[in-house]
C-alpha cells in the first residue's frame, strides 16, 4: 500500500534540491531543510480551515497543496538515498530534515519509524519532528528522541484559545484541543530540553498582536523556541479568500519574537493600543540596527530557512531566508510602522 512510513510527500523545494523535480529558487536561495510530510490514503483526520490537507478540503489523499505548492509523493528509501548523496556537499547546503505529521492515528509511530530509517541510512543531518499534539504524547516524543531526532516543534499555529477554537477546534468540526497543545509544549521541552523544543505560530489567523506576543512570552517562559509563519491563503480552503497578513503586522511580530526570544525585553516593554496592536516597544539603548537584523530572517530550528513559503516569489519576503542586507533591515524596520523605532534606527 502506498502510505507512510514507506512513502512521504516532499516539499516542492526539497523535491528540487534532491533532483526529483527540475528548477531552482529565485535569487539562488538554498532550501537548507528537507521537509517530509506523511501520506495516508485516508488523508488527514482534522479540519483546520486554513490548511489544504484538511479533511473537508482534501476529501481524500489526492490533495494536494500545502503552503500553495504541490508536495510530490516519493518513496522514502529513494529520498534518503539522495539525501545521503548530497549531505555535506556545500552546493546543496543541507542542514536539517523535518519529519512533518498529518493528524492521523499512525502519525507518531510512523514519524518514529521515518526517523529511525533516516539514521539507518547513515544520515547525520539534524532531525526535527513537527508534531500534532492530538496524536503525539510524551511517550512518543521520548521514542522520537531515542530514534535520533534532535528537535521538536508543536504546531499550535494559533495564538490564543479563541483563535484556535475558531480555526482548528470543535467550531470547525475539528478535534484539536488548545489545552492538549499547551500541555504538549511542556512535554516537548521536558523530553528534548529547553530551546530544542518549540512552537509553530502563524500570524494572520485572526489573532491580535497582543495575543501573539502573549503566546510567544508564554512559550519562551516554558523554554520553547518560536517558529513564526505568515498567513497566506490556501486556495480552496474556507480561509482561501482571507487576505495575507499585512507586512506591517508581520514585521512587528518578528521584532517582538526576536526581542523576547533573546531575553532583551519581556511583554512589559510592549505598548498596545485598544485593538491589541503594538504601538511602541521599550528597547534598550545599546541595541544596534545590525543586531536587530536576524529578527527578519526565517525563525525556527537552526538551518530551516523555508524560502518563499510565506509569500509569492517576487513579492516582499516576509521570512528572509538568508542574512538580510542593511537595506532589507532598514526597509523592514520602516515597514513595522512603529514611530519610536523608526526615529531611533532610521535617522
Ligand atoms: S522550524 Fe522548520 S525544521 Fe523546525 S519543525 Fe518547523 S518546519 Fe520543521
Amino acid at each position: 500500500m502506498i502510505s507512510s512510513p514507506d512513502w512521504v510527500r516532499l516539499s516542492f523545494g526539497a523535491d528540487m534540491v534532491l533532483g526529483f523535480s527540475p528548477g531552482q529558487f529565485l535569487k539562488g536561495a538554498l532550501n537548507t531543510t528537507i521537509n517530509l510530510l506523511q501520506y495516508y490514503p485516508d488523508g488527514c483526520k482534522a479540519n483546520c480551515i486554513y490548511c489544504g490537507q484538511a479533511r473537508e478540503v482534501a476529501k481524500g489523499p489526492e490533495c494536494k497543496t500545502l503552503i500553495r505548492v504541490e508536495w510530490p509523493l516519493r518513496k522514502l528509501d529513494d529520498v534518503l538515498s539522495r539525501i545521503k548523496e548530497r549531505e555535506g556537499n556545500p552546493e546543496y547546503g543541507l542542514q536539517r530534515i523535518c519529519v512533518g505529521q498529518l493528524a492521523h492515528p499512525r502519525a507518531s509511530p510512523d514519524a518514529i519509524e521515518i526517523t529511525r530509517r533516516i539514521r539507518e541510512h547513515g544520515i547525520e543531518l539534524q532531525i526535527s519532528e513537527l508534531v500534532t499534539a492530538t496524536y503525539t504524547f510524551k511517550k512518543h516524543m521520548i521514542e522520537m528522541r531515542n530514534a535520533g531526532a534532535d528537535m521538536i516543534d508543536v504546531a499550535i499555529d494559533a495564538a490564543s484559545k479563541r483563535v484556535f477554537d475558531a480555526v482548528r477546534g470543535k467550531t470547525v468540526r475539528s478535534m484539536h484541543s488548545w489545552d492538549r497543545y499547551i500541555q504538549a509544549i511542556d512535554e516537548a521541552v521536558e523530553v528534548f530540553g529547553k530551546m530544542n523544543a518549540g512552537i509553530h505560530l502563524i500570524i494572520g489567523l485572526g489573532e491580535t498582536e497582543k495575543e501573539a506576543v502573549e503566546l510567544m512570552q508564554y512559550a519562551h517562559n516554558r523554554g520553547a523556541k518560536i517558529s513564526l509563519f505568515a498567513f497566506y491563503p490556501e486556495y480552496g480552503t474556507p480561509l482561501g479568500n482571507k487576505k495575507p497578513v499585512p507586512l506591517n503586522v508581520y514585521r512587528r511580530t518578528q521584532i517582538a519574537r526576536w526581542l523576547i526570544e533573546n531575553d532583551i525585553v519581556d511583554i512589559n516593554s510592549f505598548k498596545f493600543d485598544e485593538k491589541g496592536r503594538i504601538i511602541d516597544i521599550d528597547i534598550p539603548a545599546d541595541i544596534s540596527l545590525e543586531e536587530l537584523a536576524p529578527a527578519f530572517m526565517t525563525s525556527g530550528c537552526p538551518g530551516c530557512n523555508r524560502p518563499y513559503s510565506n509569500e509569492k516569489p517576487g513579492s516582499r519576503l516576509k521570512n528572509i531566508p538568508w542574512y538580510p542586507t542593511k537595506n532589507q533591515v532598514i526597509s523592514s524596520i520602516r515597514a513595522a510602522e512603529i514611530d519610536n523605532l523608526a526615529k531611533r534606527f532610521l535617522n
